[in-house]
């Protein structure tokens, strides 16, 4: 995508309330927040509606959006950690734009606001259900089930550095949304209803005021009845030098059962011992994850 800048867009309507910081792009492959966000901030613009607070969208990974590559010398979402920020330093492409967006939020944050909320944006290389990834602190766990969509547990927790860590780390409110598959446009339209939704329950907006009620935010409120809170129970963990190869056809969220066969791992078949729900099979040549399973559990 052309270069975009680091603010996308910033509105309020001049009355008190909480701040909610999204972000898009902070992997340069999944540009469909950064274009949610654009088309939001146009809308808001343009009718003017009433919220409480201010609602904040900007960019990530603003030179690997322009190259369209995932990073350019890290990743961006792995570098957000105490050491690396306490450090101060800038030895990498990422480390540069990380203490950018961290000024960014820092200024925004002076202005007075009575809670801070964030949203970050991605999207996923295998089609998927669109789903939250919440890490449970703080009163995220709560918050994220105020919205329709399929919630994980715990994944969170499973890598480090994250830019939702850090937000949570400094008393923020929020948690990562995962729009769908990178090309798809129904991605795009899962961050709009998304974000469109994070600005009613966190800054009031009342969205049947708006000329238009915004399709894709009832397009995810129809999935709340349908609604799962998922936490992980088992990682198949592979080493570089392990051949390993999923079965095809495999969805996330797919419903597994008790002796399916999942995988090929160095020609010994794997199965399942599980009856509950793969999550993210891997079906590229890279990466140390072959699969996860995850169970549904009670909301609370
Ligand atoms: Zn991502």
């Amino acid at each position: 995508m052309k270069d975009v800048p680091r603010i996308l867009g910033e509105y309020t309507s001049g009355k008190k309330g909480p701040l909610l910081f999204v972000s898009g792009g902070v992997h340069g492959n999944e540009p469909s927040g950064v274009l949610a966000l654009q088309k939001i901030f146009k809308i808001l613009h343009k009718e003017q509606p009433a919220i409480k607070g201010r609602v904040v969208g900007v960019s990530g990974n603003r030179r690997a959006l322009m190259e369209n590559v995932r990073f350019i010398d890290e990743d961006l979402n792995r570098v957000w950690t105490e050491e690396n920020v306490r450090s101060g330093k800038e030895d990498s492409h990422e480390k540069k734009e990380m203490f950018d967006i961290i000024e960014v939020l820092k200024k925004v944050s002076e202005k007075d606001h009575t809670k801070r909320y964030f949203l970050d944006c991605h999207t996923t290389s295998s089609d998927s259900e669109p789903y939250i990834s919440v890490q449970v602190v703080n009163d995220n766990d709560s918050w994220a089930h105020e919205f329709p969509t399929y919630i994980i547990r715990g994944f969170s927790d499973i890598v480090k550095g994250c830019i939702d860590h850090y937000e949570s780390r400094i008393g923020m409110t929020g948690f990562v949304f995962e729009g769908g598959q990178h090309e798809s446009k129904t991605s795009q339209l899962n961050h709009e209803g998304m974000i469109w939704l994070a600005i009613h329950y966190a800054c009031g907006l009342d969205l049947n005021a708006l000329p238009a009620y915004p399709e894709a935010a009832k397009m995810l409120e129809d999935k709340r009845k349908h609604r799962k809170t998922f936490e992980i129970i088992y990682r198949h963990g592979i080493d570089d030098k392990d051949e390993f190869s999923m079965e095809p056809g495999f969805s996330n969220f797919q419903k597994l059962e008790k002796g399916q066969l999942l995988a090929h791992q160095n020609g010994k078949p794997i199965y399942s011992d599980w009856n509950d729900y793969i999550f993210m099979p891997l079906y590229q040549s890279q990466g140390n994850d072959g699969f996860f399973v995850v169970k549904e559990v009670k909301e609370v």
